[in-house]
């Protein structure tokens, strides 16, 4: 990924053949201004594979070498009240990296939030459960 790729310059679907392609210089760009979400937020769709999404999704683990959908869906599964430890299992990440990934989101928490909201029905209490877990970190257990 473009070092200074902002919001709205790609599109972070990988299943997308135009996944992470620069809108500069194209003469037929995919990615297209789609509204605000409710915390305004401002959304944007590809025309090639027809996804919305908002400003902050691609940007915000966007130079890990994790792609940042793998992330947001471990955090996504953290929140719906999976263990780390089995979350460390299934996906075959240690979990001394899914605690950095959930510190770092911590820092983002608002971004982070509306990610897994839109785009992965996480409800609001699994997130505050969520946040409230990093601030507790001598606990392994989520509350
Ligand atoms: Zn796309």
């Amino acid at each position: 990924m473009e070092q200074f790729a902002k919001t709205g310059d790609f599109c972070p679907n990988e299943a997308c053949p135009d996944y992470g392609k620069l809108q500069d210089g194209q003469r037929q760009q995919n990615i297209i201004k789609f509204g605000k979400t409710r915390q305004g937020v401002p959304r944007y769709r590809c025309k090639t594979c027809k996804k919305t999404f908002t400003g902050t999704t691609g940007t915000i683990f966007y130079r890990k070498r994790t792609p940042e959908h793998e992330i947001l869906e471990t955090l996504a599964l953290l929140a719906e009240g999976n263990r780390i430890s089995s979350l460390s299992r299934v996906k075959g990440f240690k979990e001394d990296t899914i605690l950095a990934w959930l510190r770092e989101a911590a820092q983002h928490a608002e971004a982070v939030d509306e990610v897994l909201m839109s785009e992965f029905q996480v409800e609001r209490g699994q997130l505050d459960a969520l946040w409230a877990y990093v601030g507790n970190k001598g606990e392994k257990k989520l509350p």
